[in-house]
């Protein structure tokens, strides 16, 4: 995104006193809340793209695993696989706006393009028939009863046997008097479903769709927001604040809404999950409505750049729709991929990874020195130091992303299966609703964190962003670990309460208020100007290297299904506390580290807050 405001932080050393008299810019022309008044468009535009992707997110977990009926290491393979990759086009969708399109253009077109997707995604078809493989042999599987009551069989002979899974992961078929008929050992009972190829065609379309379309839209909408404001304009923080609370609040109502639309709540039943979708891709015909139709509003933002080469623009709209095929083969990819063996060693685990992981390792491993070596050869060396602080908090952010982006795959299976969703025993909600809880903090919690930083910067007390980054870390490992304490006062089926997991998420906003805003808003302020596209795009790169790195923990969170429904509660808790155990200490350690690193990457930073 270059435009004149922009351009000025070109020497970020030299910011003059009174910008905004000096430039006048896009900041002029009336206020909203003490902000550019286009912050509210694009505030609204903002709320109601998330409105969509969350209200999806909500769903996509748990329509893998029951409506699809894929295991869970699939599901949260392809969930991984395709957030990751959702958070990797931001790249190239930031560097065309930068030197094409301008921002404005490229968020126009990818709005239209996820609410297509979203669209497709609600094409639900038949759900999948479930069947089981059984010592390599295969039976018909009988699901009876409602929600936790559900009980499966497999049918033998016309003989209905009762699948119960044990403690040590064998399997016993019982028959009507609860006698063992026969004992399966561990590995020897698989459960699959057959699915209409026409539904799984469908819903990988919906996916790349939506995939290319937040590409053109999520890291321009944000770098609009960052051109609202001159260099040094000490509105910026609190502009992407309010920015952060309009994200939340469009999540907040979807990850209420869709869940309800296709799941229902309590007794009702719901629609169905084409409801759900329905909704999501409405939202996200009006976020596209807010923007395309803006009366005016945001005629000074996001424009073209100046210099940019002759109009392209069908050219690029084409092509990106051309990527479909592409991403839509990386995901088919991603179905059939079996986890590499632990003890292959790094050099084996990156060669057994699917297509997906190598190249999104690869880009964050080429992208990062490369654009580095780009500042130093073309930037002073200010900027350059800048440019390379930047880059070390982006690394950082992988982990933060990998433990907190749980919540779409793992936590929501957890919440599933191992949390009981009651609610103070007045009502139950469903587990793809408690993925509000994370939106609900945050627009809570915002307002707050915004007046305590100016509170402590009043004072000379506000923390450095690194210091800021370093406990999030600590905090998303800490979420984990109250969670995990809380395990130990699970009920007899194996459930926790469902405020443990409240509190993860507690814990977890908190967190991210820490890091997100403010990252967003330190990538507009350490970037080198005519890269800010760009780099917006290298963070939303970090992001999805965890998404990725995020689904492959999922994946060793697995549990045993049979027709979506876990076999044994007890072995599906212990391995979720296993799993968030390790994490959470890993992250606690790592953000240990990053406040030691915090004094040197201050010195780096050269005075921006
Ligand atoms: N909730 C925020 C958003 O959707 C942050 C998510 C992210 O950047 N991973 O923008």
């Amino acid at each position: 995104m270059t435009n004149p405001i922009d351009d000025a932080a070109a020497e970020p050393g030299a910011v003059p006193v009174d910008v905004t008299t000096i430039h006048p810019g896009p900041s002029g022309g009336g206020e909203w809340f003490g902000h550019p008044r286009q912050l509210a468009r694009l505030f609204s535009t903002e709320m109601w793209e998330r409105f969509g992707y969350y209200g999806m997110r909500a769903l996509l977990t748990l329509y893998l695993a029951q409506h699809f009926l894929f295991s869970d290491t699939t599901t949260t393979g392809v969930y991984g696989g395709f957030t990751a990759l959702v958070y990797l086009t931001p790249l190239i969708g930031g560097l065309l706006a930068d030197r094409y399109l301008g921002s404005k253009r490229a968020v126009k077109f990818g709005a239209i393009v996820m609410a297509i997707g979203y669209l497709i995604l609600s094409y639900q078809g038949d759900p999948a028939k479930p069947f089981a493989m059984i010592e390599g042999q295969r039976y018909e599987v009988a699901i009876e009863g409602k929600g936790d009551a559900r009980q499966q069989f497999v049918v033998d002979a016309g003989q209905k046997l009762l699948i119960k899974g044990n403690d040590d992961k064998t399997v016993s078929l019982l028959d009507a008097g609860g006698k063992e008929v026969r004992k399966i050992a561990d590995g020897q009972f698989k459960s699959d479903g057959e699915r209409s190829p026409t539904t799984v065609f469908l819903l990988l379309t919906g996916l790349a769709l939506v995939t290319i379309g937040n590409g053109f839209f999520k890291p321009n909408i944000s770098t609009m927001v960052g051109s609202l404001y001159a260099p040094g304009d000490g509105r910026r923080d609190a502009g992407f604040t309010i920015f952060y609370m309009g994200i939340n609040l469009g999540s907040l109502f979807s990850q209420f809404l869709c869940p309800l639309l296709a799941l229902g709540m309590g007794s009702w039943e719901g629609i169905g999950w084409w409801a759900g979708f329905l909704l999501a891709s409405a939202g996200m015909f009006l976020s596209w409505a807010l923007i395309q139709f803006d009366g005016g509003a945001l005629d000074s933002v996001g424009n073209r750049p100046a210099d940019a080469p002759a109009n392209k623009d069908l050219l690029i709209y084409v092509g990106a729709l051309a990527m479909a095929p592409v991403v839509w083969l990386l995901f088919s990819n991603l179905m059939g991929y079996v986890r590499p063996e632990a003890g292959a060693g790094l050099v084996g685990y990156f060669m057994g990874l699917p297509i997906m992981g190598k190249m999104m390792f690869g880009t964050f491993l080429v992208a990062v020195p490369a654009i580095l070596f780009w500042a130093w050869k073309n930037g002073s060396k200010q900027e350059f130091q800048m440019m390379l602080a930047a880059m070390v908090l982006i690394t950082f952010n992988t982990v933060f992303w990998t433990l907190f982006e749980q919540a779409g795959s793992s936590l929501t299976l957890f919440a599933e299966r191992n949390t009981n969703l009651s609610v103070f025993g007045l009502f139950e909600i469903n587990a793809a609703q408690t993925q509000i809880f994370n939106a609900l903090f945050i627009v809570l919690l915002a307002p707050v964190f915004s007046a305590l930083w100016i509170r402590l910067s009043n004072r000379g007390l506000e923390p450095t962003i690194p210091m800021k980054f370093a406990v999030a870390l600590m905090g998303v490992g800490a979420g984990f670990l109250f969670l995990v304490f809380g395990a130990q006062f699970a009920d007899g089926q194996f459930q926790v309460g469902l405020w443990w997991l409240a509190g993860l998420y507690l814990i977890h906003s908190m967190a991210e208020l820490l890091i997100s805003p403010v990252g967003l808003s330190m990538i507009t302020k350490l970037s080198i100007a005519r890269i800010v596209g760009l780099m917006m795009g290298v963070w939303f790169l970090s992001i999805s290297v965890a998404q990725y790195v995020a689904g492959v923990v999922a994946q060793f969170a697995s549990v045993e299904t049979v027709g979506g429904q876990v076999t044994n509660l007890k072995v599906s808790l212990d391995t979720y506390v296993g799993v968030f155990t390790t994490i959470g200490w890993v992250s606690v350690g790592i953000g240990a580290l990053l406040m030691v690193l915090a004094i040197p990457l201050k010195k780096l930073m050269h005075g921006v807050k």
